[in-house]
C-alpha cells in the first residue's frame, strides 16, 4: 500500500462526522485535520482502533478554520495553566499546534504525564493542540533558537514531514540482502559513519568528524560509489559528540533533503557542539566545510525520536533507540530490516557500568544478529580503575592543588564527562570532602549543562527521583560559576586564587582549555587533570606524556616553547566509554546472542585485539573492518 493509499484508508475508517479536510504524514505518523472540534476531542477513541489495525500512529487536530487567533489563544492558555509558570509560547501554524514552555510541566501533565485534563481544555477552547515543554532551568539560547527555527518554518517543516512519510510508506520489496560499508571510524577513533544498504534503503549511522585529524582524514569518505547523497534515505545519530554528528551539516550543504533521527536531547546538544566547532575553527583560522546556515538546515530536518519506540524510517527499516549510558540522549541504535529479515545493533559510544549521570547501556533486544561496536577502550590492558578509586584520585588531586594555592584545569568535552565531573565535585563539596573554592564552568560546558537540566528524564534514576520529588538537580547547585567570555578568563588567570576550571576542548585541540593551559603550564602549583580519551596527535596526548617542555602553536602558526611545570593527572575511571571488561560483559549479557560483531571506533591495535578476544572467547564471528570495507551481513 502506498502512502496515498494509507492516508485514504485512514480517512475511510473514520466516521462521517469527522469532517476531515486534510490528512498528512508527519514522519512515520499521520495527522488528520477536522472541521468538527467535537470529533477532534473524541478522536482518541476512534484512532486507537485505526492505529491498532493499521500499525500507525494517528492524531486528530483542528482544521485551521477552527483555530482562534494566536493572541486569543495565548490569553486563554494563560488563564487555564498560568499556575504552571508559562515562560514562552510558539505557534506551529501549519500543524495546528502550540508549543507552551512552562516552569512546572507536572502541573499541566500530572506527575507521570498522564493528566490530559488541561491539555484537552486548551484544545477545546482554542482549537490548538498544546505541546507542553519544560522551561530550561538555566537559560538555553540553543533550545530557544531551535524552537524558533522549527516554528518560523512551520510550512516547510510540515511539507518535509509529509515527504518523509510518503517515502517511508512507498511500496517496496522484501529485502534479499543487507550490507554495511565503513566510511569512517575504522581502526581509528573519530569520523564515525556506517552506510547500511538494502535493495530498497540507504541509511547512514552517524556522520562525524575526527577532531584530531587534518585534511581529508578529518571527514568520513563519502566519495565512494555506494554513497550517493541524492539517494540517501536517512541519517541516524547515536549521540551529539562531534566525532558522531560533526559532519551532518555538510550533507545538507550538498543537497541532502532527508531526515536525521536522534533522541530529543541530541538535537540541541549536537547543534550546540556544531556551532561551537564552527566558531572555534573560525577563531583559529581553520576551515570547516559548512556554515551556520547548513546547521540550521540540519535542525529543520531532524526528527527527535522517543526511546524504546519502534519507528519506521524507510520502506524496509524500522528504528528503535535505547539508552547507551554515554552522555545525555546517547543511544544504542537498533535496526529491524524487512519482516524479521535482519536485526542490526549499532552501539555508538556506550557505557556498560556505573556512572552518576546515566543508567548502564541497554542490551536486551527481541532480536539481534549483527553488532557494530565501539572499542575506544577495547584493548586487553584497557582496564579502568573502580569508580570509587577514580573519584578519590580526582578529589585528592584537587585537594593537593588547593593546598598549594594553585589552579586545577579539567579539559572536558562540552557534554558528557563535564557534567559527570560536576556531579562528583558537587557531592564532595556538599559532603564536606572538598574545601569550598570557585568552580568555573566555561561557556559551552555551561550551555550543555543547561540542556542537561532541561531533560532530567534522560538522567540516572537517582537524579530523576531528586528532580521530580523536590526539584533539586545537583547540576543546578550555585557553587558552579559561569565564565562568559575572554575578559573574564583573563581576569581569572590574573587573580591569585585557587580554583577548578572546566573548559573545552577536552583534548586541548582548541577553545578556552588551550588558553587556560598556556597560562597555567609553567606554574608548578597548578595542575591539569585529564578525564577523557586523548587522541594521538593532540596537544592533550602530548601533555599526558609529561615532557619537560611543551610546544604550543598559536593562532598565526607561530610556535612557543614553554616549560611544563604544572602537575599532570590522568584519571581514567569515569570515562563515558566501557573498558575492556565492560565491553565483553555487555556482549556476553546481550540477549539474544548475536552472530556477527564488527568492531569500530578504536585505535587499530585495540579494535583488532577486541575482535580477536570476541572470536576466541565467545566463538562469535568478529572483525575490525578496514576503512571503505563493505560487509554483506546477510
Ligand atoms: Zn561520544
Amino acid at each position: 500500500m502506498s502512502g496515498t493509499d494509507i492516508l485514504k484508508q485512514v480517512e475511510a475508517s473514520l466516521p462521517s462526522k469527522a469532517e476531515v479536510t486534510e490528512s498528512r504524514f508527519e514522519g512515520a505518523s499521520v495527522a488528520v485535520f477536522s472541521k468538527n472540534l467535537k470529533f477532534v476531542m473524541e478522536a482518541p477513541e476512534y484512532l486507537r482502533e485505526v492505529a491498532k489495525n493499521m500499525k500507525l500512529r494517528v492524531e486528530a487536530r483542528a482544521d485551521k478554520s477552527l483555530l482562534v487567533t494566536p493572541e486569543e489563544a495565548q490569553e486563554k492558555i494563560s488563564r487555564l495553566i498560568g499556575e504552571a509558570g508559562i515562560t514562552d509560547i510558539f505557534f506551529d501554524t501549519h500543524r495546528s499546534r502550540v508549543i507552551v514552555e512552562v516552569e512546572k510541566p507536572s502541573l499541566v501533565l500530572g506527575p507521570r504525564g498522564t493528566g490530559y485534563g488541561k491539555v484537552n481544555e486548551i484544545k477545546e477552547k482554542t482549537g490548538w493542540t498544546p505541546v507542553i515543554q519544560r522551561k530550561p532551568p538555566l537559560k538555553s539560547d540553543i533550545i530557544t533558537t531551535i524552537r524558533k527555527i522549527l516554528t518560523k518554518n512551520s510550512k516547510d517543516r510540515a511539507d518535509f514531514l509529509h515527504k518523509v512519510g510518503m517515502r517511508i510508506y512507498a511500496e517496496g520489496k522484501e529485502p534479499k540482502w543487507i550490507r554495511a560499508s565503513f566510511l569512517g571510524a575504522s581502526r581509528e577513533v573519530g569520523r564515525s559513519a556506517v552506510l547500511v544498504q538494502t535493495p530498497e534503503s540507504r541509511v547512514l549511522l552517524d556522520c562525524g568528524i575526527n577532531v584530531a585529524a587534518s585534511g581529508e582524514d578529518a571527514f568520513p569518505v563519502l566519495d565512494t560509489p555506494e554513497f550517493r547523497i541524492d539517494r540517501l534515505d536517512a541519517v541516524v545519530l547515536s549521540h551529539a559528540h562531534l566525532d558522531h554528528c560533526g559532519f551532518v551539516p555538510f550533507l545538507y550543504k550538498y543537497g541532502f533533503e532527508g531526515p536525521v533521527y536522534c533522541s530529543r536531547p541530541t538535537l540541541p546538544l549536537s547543534t550546540l557542539l556544531q556551532l561551537d566547532a564552527l566558531e572555534v575553527a573560525q577563531r583559529e583560522g581553520k576551515t570547516i566545510p559548512y556554515s551556520s546556515k547548513d546547521i540550521e538546515a540540519a535542525v529543520l530536518h531532524t526528527i527527535a525520536t522517543p526511546e524504546e519506540e519502534v519507528t519506521n524510517i524507510t520502506p524496509d527499516v524500522r528504528l528503535t533507540l535505547y539508552n547507551a549510558g554515554h552522555m545525555l540522549g546517547s543511544n544504542i541504535v537498533h535496526l529491524h530490516v524487512g519482516e524479521g529479515f535482519y536485526n542490526l545493533v549499532y552501539t555508538g559510544d556506550f557505557k556498560y557500568g556505573p556512572s552518576r549521570l546515566h543508567d548502564p547501556a541497554h542490551n536486551q533486544f527481541l532480536r539481534v544478529e549483527g553488532v557494530i561496536m565501539e572499542s575506544t577502550y577495547g584493548g586487553r590492558d584497557n582496564l579502568q580503575v573502580s569508580r570509587a578509586d577514580a573519584e578519590d584520585q580526582l578529589l585528592d588531586a584537587v585537594k593537593e592543588v588547593a593546598g598549594k594555592g594553585g589552579k586545577m584545569l579539567i579539559p572536558v568535552l562540552g557534554a558528557g564527562r563535564a557534567q559527570e565531573v560536576m556531579l562528583i565535585i558537587e557531592a564532595a563539596v556538599r559532603e564536606g570532602r572538598l574545601p569550598e573554592m570557585p568552580i568555573y564552568v566555561d561557556g559551552i560546558v555551561w550551555d550543555a549543562t543547561a540542556i542537561y537540566t532541561t531533560y532530567p528524564e534522560f538522567l540516572h534514576k537517582s537524579i530523576r527521583r531528586a528532580v521530580f520529588s523536590h526539584e533539586a538537580n545537583p547540576l543546578l547547585n550555585p557553587i558552579f560559576r559561569r565564565v562568559g567570555g575572554q575578559k573574564e578568563r583573563e581576569e581569572m588567570m590574573a587573580k591569585d586564587e585557587s580554583c577548578i576550571i572546566m573548559a573545552t576542548s577536552g583534548m586541548l585541540t582548541g577553545g578556552p582549555s588551550v588558553f587556560y593551559f598556556s597560562h597555567m603550564a609553567t606554574n608548578p602549583n597548578n595542575a591539569v587533570a585529564f578525564v577523557n580519551y586523548q587522541a594521538e596527535g593532540t596537544l592533550g596526548r602530548r601533555v599526558m606524556r609529561q615532557p619537560k617542555d611543551i610546544i604550543l602553536s598559536t593562532r598565526n602558526s607561530a610556535r612557543a616553547v614553554m616549560p611544563l611545570n604544572a602537575k599532570i593527572y590522568s584519571v581514567q575511571g569515569f570515562s563515558g566509554h566501557s573498558d575492556h571488561k565492560q565491553i565483553m560483559a555487555y556482549l556476553n549479557n546481550m540477549t539474544p546472542r548475536p552472530n556477527n560483531v564488527m568492531v569500530v571506533h578504536g585505535e587499530a591495535s585495540k579494535a583488532l585485539e577486541l575482535a580477536t578476544k570476541i572470536r576466541t572467547t565467545m566463538r562469535i564471528h568478529a572483525k575490525a573492518p578496514l576503512l571503505l570495507e563493505a560487509i554483506r551481513l546477510k
